[in-house]
Parts: structure tokens; C-alpha cells; sequence
């Protein structure tokens, strides 16, 4: 069976109630492809969750942007899998550059939340990628593989893990990779996969590419055989977003 394309809109710390609604209120206006052929995922911030679940078409599925690495208790501030699942959301975001370089989350710690994630029944889109200064070193894949490894490790299913390869230095910059760079990378990780996990996890696992996707350039960097859809950021605040969905067809 071929791989669903998925496309996610991270809204990371962005927008008012009033904002929330009109943005739901245009995706629901859009005109996309069916549930058969794309899997749209949207990501507002924790305190929006319960108002865009309660608002958004029901073809569209609704994701936290972080959760804690285990069971609630003494963790201020923090949001539990087990909260998600409560409020009926099916999806995390977990290992998002900005985590990790702003927050100090190593490769074990988001491999731990992956884990907890999947145990408690949530589905993941787990996010790798390297910054432009391990680029230029030569070091992509060598990071890449190291940030899937510490997820590997941990889990043995992957039916319900998306990873998201997002080149730090493309992520909010408007510098998007090309579709070579792109391919480059995902057909990399899919390699990885297969060395490394099992051909049929390589086979069926879904690659989507973040950082600066547009309703420009989506329709080529979907047209590359291991691109399997996006995670986008300040594409999917606006209309655009319903142009990078219908990118799946
Ligand atoms: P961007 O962000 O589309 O604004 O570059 C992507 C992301 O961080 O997921």
C-alpha cells in the first residue's frame, strides 16, 4: 500500500481566539482532496486545542505541539499524553528544532517522549533535522541518523510515527531546501530505515519535509518519490495552506 500524503500546520506560538476561528473558519471553507488521499494534521498552541477540535471539519485531525516525556503529576507547566488523549487529541509534534535548541531537548529526551507518546495510544510526528553549520560540515546525515536512532531505540511499531526532516536553517527563513536537497535527505532516512529498523518500517513509514514550504514551492518538493507530504509553519496562518494540501494530488 502506498504512503498516505500528509500534510501538518504547525501553528507554534501564534494567534488570538479570534484569530483561531478565522483561520479554522477558511480551512473549513476549502475545497481539498479527499481523507483518502491526504491526512491534514493542525497544530494550534495548548490553550486553543479544545476550540479548534471543537470547530474544525471533521476530515481535517487535530495535533498538541510538545507533550511531557511520562505520566502528569509535579511537572509545572507541563501538558501529559495522557491530557491529550483525554481532550480526544490523536496527534503530537515532538522534537521540533525549536525544542530542541531553544529548550535544550537532547535526541534521548525527545526519544523517551516518543516512546511515552506511542505508549499512551497518540500517534507522533517526530521531527529531525540539522542546522545549517552541520550542513556545511558535512554532518546532515550523520545528525539526522542520530536523532532517528535515539527514537529507534525506543520503540518497536512505527505505524504511528510521521517523521518530519526540517533543516533548521530553512525553518522560518524563507530559504527552503530545493527538491534535490530534499529527496537528497529523505531518501537518506528511508535508507536508514532499512538498515536500521526493518525494509517494511523503510517502506511504509512516512518522510515529510519542513521549513519554508509555500504555496509556490510545495507542488515540486511533493513531487519527489520519498517526500510524503509537509509540516508547515507560517504557511499554514494563511489561505495558502489549502494550496500546500492540494499539493497531495
Ligand atoms: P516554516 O516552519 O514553514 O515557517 O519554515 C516549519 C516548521 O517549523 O515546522
Amino acid at each position: 500500500m502506498g504512503r498516505k500524503f500528509f500534510v501538518g500546520g504547525n501553528w507554534k506560538c501564534n494567534g488570538t481566539s479570534e484569530e483561531v476561528k478565522k483561520i479554522v473558519s477558511t480551512l473549513n471553507d476549502g475545497e481539498v482532496p479527499s481523507s483518502d488521499v491526504v491526512e491534514v494534521v493542525i497544530s494550534p498552541p495548548y490553550v486553543f486545542l479544545p476550540l479548534v477540535k471543537s470547530l474544525l471539519r471533521p476530515d481535517f485531525h487535530v495535533a498538541a505541539q510538545n507533550c511531557w516525556v511520562k505520566k502528569g503529576g509535579a511537572f509545572t507547566g507541563e501538558i501529559s499524553a495522557d491530557m491529550l488523549k483525554n481532550l480526544d487529541i490523536h496527534w503530537v509534534i515532538l522534537g521540533h528544532s525549536e525544542r530542541r535548541l531553544l529548550l535544550g531537548e537532547s535526541n534521548e529526551f525527545v526519544g523517551d517522549k516518543v516512546a511515552y507518546a506511542l505508549s499512551q495510544g497518540l500517534k507522533v510526528i517526530a521531527c529531525v533535522g540539522e542546522t545549517l553549520e552541520q550542513r556545511e560540515s558535512g554532518a546532515t546525515m550523520e545528525v539526522v541518523a542520530a536523532q532517528t536512532k535515539a527514537i529507534a531505540d525506543r520503540i518497536s511499531d512505527w505505524t504511528n510515527v510521521v517523521v518530519a526532516y526540517e533543516p533548521v536553517w530553512a525553518i522560518g527563513t524563507g530559504k527552503v531546501a530545493t527538491p534535490a536537497q530534499a529527496q537528497e535527505v529523505h531518501s537518506a532516512l528511508r535508507m536508514w530505515l532499512q538498515t536500521n529498523v526493518s525494509a517494511q518500517v523503510a517502506e511504509s513509514t512516512r518522510i515529510i519535509y519542513g521549513g519554508s514550504v509555500n504555496g509556490a514551492n510545495c507542488k515540486e518538493l511533493a513531487g519527489q518519490p520519498d517526500v510524503d507530504g509537509f509540516l508547515v509553519g507560517g504557511a499554514s496562518l494563511k489561505a495558502e495552506f489549502l494550496e500546500i494540501i492540494k499539493s497531495a494530488t
